[in-house]
């Protein structure tokens, strides 16, 4: 009788080892699944900034603004001073939903021609009118014509931005067109150049979005694409 009940223990003993053996084996496994999961999901996540020049534009700008914030998209403003003066209400709008707002000269100027005190001013000018509707002074600068002088950018202690894909929205002016430049090409950590000045422009702004987000992209400001 003692014997039969050792042996039932010991079967007891070794059911409930292998049970542990299958839930560890179980275990591993889910977790390596889980890991490539993750893997895969960094690999594909393609991360590209939308920049828009030359606003805030009065017709266009609010209804890219709309757009973004329905997608829960966040963009790269580079402002005119002197854009910035006669419609600020956009500006605050634009700081507040988050937006990174950056400086594009005062008067849409190549700043690469102009003297230094002269570009300093078109400059400072704007970087005024943004702090006066922020509270925050921009650190980012995209000269026009992507035209700047050498060492400008650090006597006015601001990070240079251009571009890796130029829609020429403002030039083309047709959706297709602006979209054929983007979809396909682009790659992760680029920066695409766009303006919100153009009703084409803001559509196929926001019709990139949801075609590249369905591919894995994920759209970033410019500060977020080069500090993080
Ligand atoms: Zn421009």
């Amino acid at each position: 009788m003692k014997r039969v009940r050792i042996v039932v223990f010991f079967d007891c003993v070794m059911a409930v080892f292998l049970l542990c053996l299958v839930f560890q084996q179980r275990f591993l496994n889910a977790a390596v699944e889980t890991g490539k999961r993750n893997e895969m999901i960094q690999e594909e996540t393609k991360r590209v900034a939308l920049t828009f020049d030359d606003g805030p534009n009065p017709e266009y700008t609010e209804k890219l603004l709309d757009g973004l914030k329905d997608r829960e998209v966040k963009a790269t403003f580079f402002l005119l001073g002197n854009q910035v003066e006669l419609y600020p209400d956009i500006v605050k709008r634009m700081h507040e939903e988050g937006h990174l707002i950056g400086n594009h000269s005062y008067d849409h100027v190549n700043l690469g021609a102009l003297c230094e005190s002269e570009a300093c001013t078109q400059i400072k000018k704007t970087n005024d009118a943004i702090y006066k509707v922020t509270g925050e002074y921009p650190e980012y600068l995209r000269p026009p014509f992507g035209s700047v002088k050498n060492k400008l950018d650090e006597d006015m202690n601001m990070i240079v931005t251009l571009w890796d894909i130029d829609t020429r929205d403002w030039e083309v002016q047709n959706v297709a067109s602006i979209e054929s430049k983007v979809l396909g090409k682009a790659k992760d950590g680029e920066i695409i150049l766009m303006h919100d000045a153009y009703a084409t422009s803001v559509t196929a702004a926001l019709d990139l979005i949801d075609k590249m987000k369905q591919d894995g992209y994920e759209f970033v400001t410019v500060d977020e694409l080069i500090f993080e």
